[in-house]
C-alpha cells in the first residue's frame, strides 16, 4: 500500500456521504462529486440513484441528491477536510450560511459507528434520520443500515420523515 504523506492511516471504516446540489447543472454536479469521492475512497464507491427533491426551508430550484458509501482509512476530521476541499473546488463559498442554495453540499452522514459531537463536526449527521432526501437514497445503497443511536429501521424512519416532494431524477 502507498502511504499518503500527512495522513495517519487507520483501519478502514464504512462511511456514508450525503450529496446535494441545486445550482447550475445539479445532476452533472452529483456525477462529478461521485468521481471526486472515488479518488478519496479506498476502493469501490457504492452509489444510489440520483433523486430530485424540492428545496425545503428555502427558496430555490429543486435539489439533486444522492448517497455514496465507501471505505475510508483516515480520521473523520480528515474526511471532513477532504469533502470541504471538493466543495470549494466547485465554487461553494466558504462563508455560506445554512439552508442556502449551493453548487455542492457534502455531508458525513455516518462514519462506522462513531459518534462525534463537536462544534464543527457532528456524526451521525444530526438531521439525516429525518430527511427523505437522505433516507431514500441511503436505503438503496444499504437497506439494512441503522443509525447506531437510533433503534428504528430505514423503512420506519422513511415512514415518519417530514413529507416533501421527491422522486428519482429521470432525465
Ligand atoms: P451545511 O451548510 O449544513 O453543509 O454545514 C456545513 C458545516 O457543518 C461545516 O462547517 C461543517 O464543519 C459542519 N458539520 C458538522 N457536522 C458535519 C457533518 N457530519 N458533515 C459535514 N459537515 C458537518
Amino acid at each position: 500500500m502507498i502511504r499518503k504523506r500527512n495522513a495517519i492511516l487507520r483501519s478502514p471504516e464504512w462511511v456514508i456521504i450525503g450529496i446535494g446540489a441545486n445550482l447550475g447543472a445539479p445532476r452533472v454536479m452529483i456525477e462529478t462529486a461521485l468521481k471526486e469521492l472515488s479518488e478519496i475512497a479506498m476502493n469501490e464507491v457504492v452509489c444510489s440513484s440520483i433523486w430530485k427533491s424540492e428545496a425545503s426551508g428555502m427558496d430555490g430550484d429543486d435539489f439533486a441528491n444522492a448517497v455514496a458509501k465507501f471505505e475510508f482509512n483516515e480520521s473523520p476530521h480528515n474526511l471532513l477536510g477532504k469533502l470541504q476541499s471538493i466543495e470549494a473546488k466547485y465554487g461553494r463559498a466558504p462563508d455560506h450560511g445554512h439552508h442556502t442554495p449551493r453548487t455542492l453540499d457534502l455531508d458525513i452522514i455516518a462514519f462506522g459507528d462513531q459518534q462525534i459531537s463537536e462544534v464543527n463536526l457532528c456524526i451521525p449527521h444530526p438531521h439525516a434520520a429525518q430527511r427523505l432526501f437522505v433516507l431514500l437514497p441511503l436505503r438503496e445503497v444499504d437497506p439494512n443500515f441503522r443509525f447506531f443511536d437510533q433503534p428504528k429501521s430505514l423503512d420506519e424512519l422513511i415512514e415518519r420523515a417530514e413529507r416533501l416532494r421527491i422522486e428519482k431524477w429521470e432525465d
